[in-house]
């Protein structure tokens, strides 16, 4: 199994690789993507529990499974349970099938039971309690309902890929019907996968399932309790809470987000997982810094400001220089997530993600106020977006930042790039899916800004 890539995407990305000099074929990285981590990583929320609590907690729900958790080395608000896996599975007998959708497999993968929502199609004679082979069809090869499987050379061409075995908990006249369908609920409650997990996602305001590189990159900015922290591209909001919680919710954490729908998610999530630090704007970030303005002579602009809708847009923005710390957790093309079995990102969208990045950047350098810190991140391998950026930023604000070191580091230095300094290679912070980095592909810089 590997995960594909669009046939230009990947002649794009393979390309760069290659450049990079990493020592990893693209080959086998494309291997590691479609495997999900051999961890999964909790936060210890807290604002709303000690860490003796959140431990014993965690305890409790494993008792008497053969999970096993630790505390991370390094991170002492995270918990680390490792995978039992791999174990070979083969399809139940029963001959008995459900498929599901690309991004419900892929969940599966990771330790997800399968929603309603996310199946496609099953056999005929599927019902409450009896035994699945559960595939995830990649390319929406089959047609919704269909009741026969294809056979195997057939599934591999059209990537159906099975992904574990496990009991039905609805009946396919229920799902399938064309008035009144059953559209929510439990699936398929998996016991059989490849890699086994616990289910841990309705701990999640105690226990926050979280990506290892996605913590630390929290505890690189290292926010202050009473300091003042934007979070640029906030939604979901996981780095956002583990800032509160860093700050004991104190002090005062300014979030956007450019997405309605997102925003509002976001809100609520900050809500359950107890910060009350917290502004959300829902705002174009890039958008979100007031530059300070002359005092003697206003531009004609700056006048325009004077209708109530301006000035309410103006009091979601941030004065320039005045913030201590800035999280750009920049969007990007996520091509780090795992497992993916699949990215379909289209080349255009690859080749345009650092220009954007560049134009969130620039707004996060006149954000900051002397001294301030910066922590730049992506969920994606791709040297352009994460060493390129870097390259770029060093090269383009020469007198206004530098690139610091970071604690912790548990990650690798970051890989080659033209214009990047050996120090600003060796300073930023990159998690590669490797045979020693074992997590999603993520990507941190952290940077000072230099005083005036
Ligand atoms: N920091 C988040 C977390 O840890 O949960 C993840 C952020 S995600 C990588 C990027 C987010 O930025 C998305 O929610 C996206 O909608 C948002 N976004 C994209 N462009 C933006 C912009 N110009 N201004 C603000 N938010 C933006």
């Amino acid at each position: 199994r590997r995960c594909e890539f669009r046939d230009d995407v990947a002649e794009y990305l393979e390309e760069v690789w290659d450049r990079s000099a990493s020592g990893q074929r693209f080959a086998d990285l494309c291997e590691r993507l479609a495997i999900p981590p051999a961890h999964t990583c909790l936060r210890i929320n807290t604002l709303v529990n000690t860490r003796e609590e959140a431990i014993q907690t965690l305890a409790r729900e494993l008792e008497g499974t053969d999970y096993k958790f630790e505390q991370h080395p390094k991170l002492d608000d995270v918990l680390i349970l490792p995978a039992i896996g791999p174990r070979r599975v083969v399809p139940d007998k029963e001959g008995l099938f459900v498929v599901v959708d690309a991004a419900c497999g892929a969940a599966v993968l990771r330790g997800s039971d399968v929603f309603v929502p996310g199946i496609r199609a099953c056999s005929s004679g599927v019902h409450s309690g009896a035994r699945v082979a559960v595939y995830a069809d990649v390319h929406k090869a089959c047609s919704t309902g269909q009741t026969k499987l294809p056979p195997a050379e057939e599934r591999a061409a059209k990537k159906i890929v099975f992904v574990g075995n496990g009991i039905a908990h609805f009946d396919r006249a229920d799902v399938f019907r064309s008035s009144d369908a059953v559209t929510s609920g439990l699936g398929v409650e998996m016991g059989d996968i490849e890699f086994q997990t616990p289910c841990l996602g309705h701990l999640d305001r105690s226990l926050v399932l979280q990506n290892l590189p996605s913590c630390v990159a929290s505890h690189v900015l290292a926010p202050q309790p009473g300091e003042h922290v934007v979070d640029m591209c906030a939604a979901p909001g996981g780095k956002t809470a583990h800032i509160a919680a860093l700050m004991n919710n104190t002090g005062r954490i300014t979030a956007y987000e450019r997405s309605t729908k997102r925003c509002a998610a976001l809100v609520q999530w900050l809500e359950t997982v107890g910060v009350t630090c917290c502004s959300v704007f829902k705002m174009d970030a890039r958008k979100c810094c007031l530059q300070a303005l002359p005092q003697s002579s206003p531009s004609p602009s700056s006048s325009s400001l004077s209708s109530s809708s301006s000035q309410a847009v103006e009091k979601k923005k941030v004065q320039a220089g005045s913030v201590d710390r800035v999280l750009l957790d920049a969007p990007c093309t996520g091509l780090g997530q795992r497992p993916k079995f699949e990215h379909a990102t289209p080349l255009t969208d690859v080749i345009e993600a650092p220009s954007f990045q560049k134009k969130l950047f620039r707004t996060a350098v006149a954000l900051l106020k002397p001294g301030g810190t910066l922590v730049y991140s992506t969920c994606s391998f791709n040297p352009e977006e994460n060493e390129g950026v870097v390259a770029w930023a060093l090269a383009e604000f020469p007198h206004d930042i530098e690139i610091a070191q970071q604690v912790p580091y548990i990650g690798e230095a970051g890989v080659q790039y033209e214009g990047l300094s050996e120090e600003a290679r060796q300073r930023v912070q990159r998690f590669t899916p490797s045979s020693t980095c074992d997590t999603i592909g993520f990507f941190i810089a952290k940077f000072i800004k230099k005083p005036p």
